[in-house]
C-alpha cells in the first residue's frame, strides 16, 4: 500500500483539482492507497472539501488539528497516521507533479533505494533576495552541521515504512524536516524537475518567516554558533589583554591622561553590541532548550476518520 500525506492550509482553491490529478496517478498505480489530508487549522471551506472527497472515496483520510500548528507539525501529523509501506509527502498545491510517483516507486522498488526525494532545478521566478539568503543559508548549513541538505530540496519525497518509523521515532518540538530527513540517513536518490508555479492560491510563507524558518534549521542541527560565541570571546579577551598592556606602558613612559575618549566610546559600544549578539545567539539555543522540556505535544487533532489516530 502506498500512501500520501498532504498537509493542506486554506487550499480550498486547489484541492478538487490536486485530488483529480493525484487519484489519476494512484490508480494507473494498481496498489491500495491512502491519501491523508492534514487541515492544518484551515480557516476556510479546505476541510468541508476534503470530508466530501472522504465521502466518495474510501482511500480518502483526513485529520483536522485543532489549530494552525505549522507545516512540519501537519506533517508529523501525518507521518504518525499512516500504514502504507511506501509514504509520500506532498503540497496540495501541485508544486509537487504526483505524476513523477511512477518514477519514484520505481527506484524504490527495483533499483534498492530507500527514499527518492525531489529537488527543483532552478529558482527562476524567485525574488533575487530570498535566493542570496537561501543561497547562504544552505552554505552555512553544509559547512558547519552534522547533516547535508541538498539546495533547492524540496519537502516531496517518497520513502520505505523503516524510514518512516525512524521520522516517526523522532519527537522533537523544533522539528526541521530537511535536516530530520537527512539525519535518519538512509539510501535516498534525488530527482530533480523543474520548478512549477502553484496552480492557485497563494503561497503561505512571507520572508520573514522564511528567514525565521532558516536560522531554526540552523539551530537545530548545530552548535556551531555556541562555539564561534566562545572562540570570539577568547580572541577578544587576547586582544584586550594587548591593549592594556600598551596602554599602561604608554602611560608609565609618556604620561599621557585623558587623550582619545571618543575611541574609547566606539570600543564600549562594539564590544556592549557583540555581547548582545552573542547572548542572543545562547538564547535562540535556550528559547529551544526550554520548549523541548515542556514535552508538549506537537499537534493536536479537533475531527478525523482515521481509526485509531495518534
Ligand atoms: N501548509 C500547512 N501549514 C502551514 C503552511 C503551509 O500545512 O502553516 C501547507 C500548504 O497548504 C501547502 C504546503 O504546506 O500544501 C506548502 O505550502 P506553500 O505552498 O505555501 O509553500 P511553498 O510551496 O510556497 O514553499
Ligand atoms: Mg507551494
Amino acid at each position: 500500500m502506498i500512501s500520501i500525506i498532504v498537509p493542506c492550509y486554506n487550499e480550498e482553491e486547489v484541492i478538487n483539482a490536486f485530488y483529480d490529478e493525484l487519484h489519476k496517478v494512484l490508480v494507473s498505480l494498481e496498489m491500495d492507497y491512502e491519501i491523508l489530508f492534514i487541515d492544518d487549522g484551515s480557516g476556510d471551506s479546505t476541510l468541508d472539501k476534503i470530508t466530501s472527497l472522504a465521502k466518495k472515496d474510501a482511500g480518502v483520510k483526513y485529520i483536522s488539528l485543532s489549530r494552525n500548528f505549522g507545516k512540519e507539525a501537519a506533517m508529523y501529523a501525518g507521518f504518525c497516521n499512516v500504514s502504507g509501506d511506501y509514504v509520500a509527502v506532498m503540497d496540495a498545491d501541485l508544486q509537487d507533479p504526483p505524476a513523477l510517483l511512477p518514477e519514484m516507486l520505481d527506484k524504490i522498488i527495483n533499483e534498492g533505494y530507500d527514499s527518492v526525494a525531489t529537488r527543483r532545478k532552478n529558482r527562476s521566478g524567485e525574488p533575487i533576495i530570498r535566493s542570496f539568503f537561501a543561497r547562504i543559508f544552505y552554505w552555512i548549513v553544509n559547512k558547519f552541521t552534522d547533516v547535508e541538505m541538498v539546495e533547492g530540496a524540496r519537502d516531496y519525497r517518497l520513502m520505505k515504512r523503516e524510514m518512516v518509523d525512524a521520522i516517526v521515532s523522532m519527537c522533537e518540538y523544533n522539528r526541521f524536516s530537511k535536516g530530520i530527513f537527512s539525519w535518519v540517513g538512509f539510501k535516498t536518490y534525488w530527482l530533480s524537475y523543474e520548478n512549477v508555479e502553484r496552480t492557485a492560491g497563494k503561497t503561505k510563507w512571507s520572508f520573514w518567516k522564511l528567514f525565521r524558518y532558516g536560522i531554526d534549521g540552523i539551530v537545530s542541527f548545530s552548535d556551531a554558533p555556541l562555539h564561534f560565541v566562545s572562540f570570539l570571546g577568547m580572541i577578544m579577551t587576547i586582544v584586550a589583554v594587548i591593549a592594556i598592556i600598551f596602554v599602561v606602558v604608554r602611560q608609565l613612559i609618556w604620561g599621557d591622561p585623558v587623550a582619545g575618549w571618543a575611541s574609547l566610546v566606539c570600543i564600549v559600544t562594539l564590544i556592549g553590541g557583540i555581547q548582545l549578539f552573542c547572548i542572543g545567539i545562547i538564547g535562540e539555543y535556550l528559547a529551544k532548550a526550554y520548549m523541548e522540556t515542556k514535552h508538549r505535544p506537537i499537534y493536536v487533532i479537533r475531527e478525523t476518520n482515521c481509526d485509531q489516530a495518534k
